[in-house]
C-alpha cells in the first residue's frame, strides 16, 4: 500500500490556541468597521526571474484572499505592486565615489515593465484568479506615486521627518529621497547632494547633483508628476498611508522576512495621531540549507548554499518543464498545505522540505493532470 501524503512536521507556533486561519488577524479591524472590500496588498519583483519564495508569498495572497471572503463575507481584491523604481543599472561618479542608479521605469519606459510583468507573473496570477474567484490588479510604482492620496503622504511624511528619520533609519537617521536628472533619468542613490529646500503641505522643493549635467531642482505637489524615489521603509511607510486611506479595508501580505522592518513602518504610524497601521500577514519564507532565504542575489552570484534536491525552477520559475497553468496549480496545492493550519504557515521551508511536499502529495502529477 502507498504510504499517505506527509504532512508538514512543524513546531507549537506562538499562536496555538489564538489562531485557527492566519487570516483571523484581520478579523478585528472587520468587526471594528465592517468593510464591503478587503484588499491584500503583496509586491511584484520585475529584476529578473522570480524565484519559488515570490511564487508562495504570492500564492497565499490569492489563497488568503478567498479565505477573508469567505470567513468575513467581504468582497475581495488582490493587489499587486510592481518595483519598477528597482535599479536597472548603477554607475559610480569618478570624482566623488557617490553611486547612481537607474531605474527599470527609466529604462524599459512603461510598455517595456508591462511586458516583463506579463512575461513573469501574467500566467500564474490569471490561473489563480481562476481558481479561487480572487480578481488581481497590478500597478507599478511609477503609476502610485504619481497619485494625489501618495504625494500629499510624501509631503507630511516630510513634514514629519525630523522624528521619522530615526524610526525609520535609527542608526543615522539618514533617509534620503532621490528625484531623477529630468535629462537622463539618473538619480544619486545616497542623496550626497539633494538638499531640502522648502516644504509644506502644498509643495516641496529639491535640489540634486546629476553625475552629467550638473545641479537641477525639483518641485514636488499633489497634482504634478515629477518622480519621487524612497528608500525602502520609507515607500513602504507612504504607500501603506495610502492604503489606510481606501474605502477597502487593506491588509499586508508579504514574506515572514520583513517583520522587522514592518515593526518599524509600524512604530512610524504610531507618529500619526488619525489611523492605525494596516493588517499584515507574513507568508513562509524558502530558504536554502544554511537557513538563509532564497534571494535572486545570491543566486546569480553562486553563493546560495543549496541541497541537490533543489530543483532549477525553484530558484528560477521560468525554469518549470511542464505548462504555466500547471505550475500555478502545484502552487495552489503546496500552499494549501501550509495555510492548514497556522503552525505549517509561521515557518521557514527548506527548498529540500518543498521538494519533499510536493514529492509526497504528487504535486508534480497533479499539475501535469
Ligand atoms: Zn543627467
Amino acid at each position: 500500500m502507498p504510504s499517505p501524503p506527509a504532512t508538514p512536521v512543524s513546531p507549537v507556533s506562538v499562536t496555538a490556541g489564538a489562531l485557527e486561519h492566519s487570516v483571523d488577524v484581520v478579523r478585528p479591524r472587520v468587526l471594528a468597521h465592517p468593510p464591503e472590500r478587503i484588499a491584500l496588498y503583496a509586491g511584484v519583483q520585475i529584476n529578473g526571474a522570480p524565484h519559488l519564495g515570490t511564487s508562495v508569498m504570492q500564492t497565499a495572497a490569492f489563497l488568503l484572499a478567498r479565505a477573508a471572503r469567505e470567513r468575513f463575507g467581504a468582497a475581495v481584491v488582490v493587489r499587486f505592486g510592481a518595483l519598477d523604481n528597482t535599479a536597472f543599472d548603477k554607475r559610480v561618479c569618478a570624482a566623488t565615489g557617490t553611486l547612481y542608479e537607474r531605474s527599470y521605469h527609466h529604462v524599459l519606459g512603461p510598455d517595456g515593465i508591462a511586458e516583463l510583468t506579463k512575461r513573469y507573473y501574467g500566467d500564474l496570477f490569471d490561473a489563480l484568479c481562476e481558481s479561487t474567484g480572487v480578481p488581481y490588479e497590478v500597478e507599478t510604482y511609477t503609476h502610485q506615486q504619481l497619485g494625489v492620496r501618495f504625494r500629499e503622504e510624501f509631503l507630511e511624511s516630510l513634514a514629519r521627518r525630523e522624528r521619522l528619520r530615526w524610526i525609520l533609519a535609527p542608526s543615522h537617521g539618514n533617509v534620503p529621497v532621490g528625484f531623477p536628472c529630468p535629462r537622463c533619468g539618473w538619480l544619486q542613490k545616497h542623496g550626497e547632494d539633494t538638499d531640502l529646500l522648502a516644504a509644506d503641505a502644498t509643495g516641496a522643493r529639491f535640489a540634486a547633483r546629476c553625475l552629467d549635467h550638473g545641479r537641477y531642482e525639483a518641485e514636488v505637489a499633489p497634482d504634478n508628476a515629477t518622480f519621487i524615489g524612497l528608500t525602502t521603509l520609507h515607500r513602504n511607510l507612504v504607500k501603506e498611508r495610502v492604503a489606510v486611506r481606501d474605502e477597502a479595508l487593506p491588509v499586508i501580505v508579504k514574506g515572514a522576512d520583513w517583520a522587522g522592518g514592518c515593526r518599524l513602518v509600524d512604530e512610524a504610524f504610531l507618529d500619526y495621531a488619525d489611523t492605525l497601521p494596516p493588517s499584515r500577514v507574513f507568508t513562509p519564507v524558502v530558504l536554502s540549507v544554511s537557513g538563509a532565504k532564497l534571494s535572486k542575489t545570491l543566486i546569480q552570484e553562486g553563493t546560495a548554499q543549496l541541497s541537490p534536491e533543489t530543483e532549477p525552477w525553484m530558484l528560477d520559475t521560468t525554469a518549470w518543464q511542464g505548462s504555466r497553468p500547471g505550475y500555478a496549480r502545484m502552487l495552489h496545492g503546496l500552499v494549501t498545505l501550509m495555510l492548514s493550519d497556522p503552525r505549517h504557515f509561521e515557518r521557514g521551508y527548506t527548498t529540500r522540505e518543498v521538494a519533499g511536499l510536493v514529492d509526497s502529495h504528487r504535486l508534480i502529477d497533479a499539475a501535469a493532470g
